[in-house]
């Protein structure tokens, strides 16, 4: 079983959502997203949250860095 994927919760703070993409800590913080703890390595996001991100950091950061 691979702990990465399923049985995740959105880490966005306040999402109940369940997780379906996990996405660097580092990338996050360059977004305005407020997670529910801080220094998460390896952050996991929902479906919603993870379009949010990509929009947000869509000219910043290209898509091969994950
Ligand atoms: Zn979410």
């Amino acid at each position: 079983m691979s702990r990465d994927s399923a049985e995740h919760t959105c880490d966005v703070q306040g999402c109940t959502a369940q997780a379906e993409r996990s996405v660097s800590g580092k990338k996050v913080e360059m977004t305005g997203l407020a997670l529910r703890s801080e220094g998460i390595r390896q952050v996991h996001l929902c479906k919603a949250h993870y379009r949010e991100l990509k929009k947000e950091t869509k000219g910043i950061i290209p898509d091969y860095m994950g």
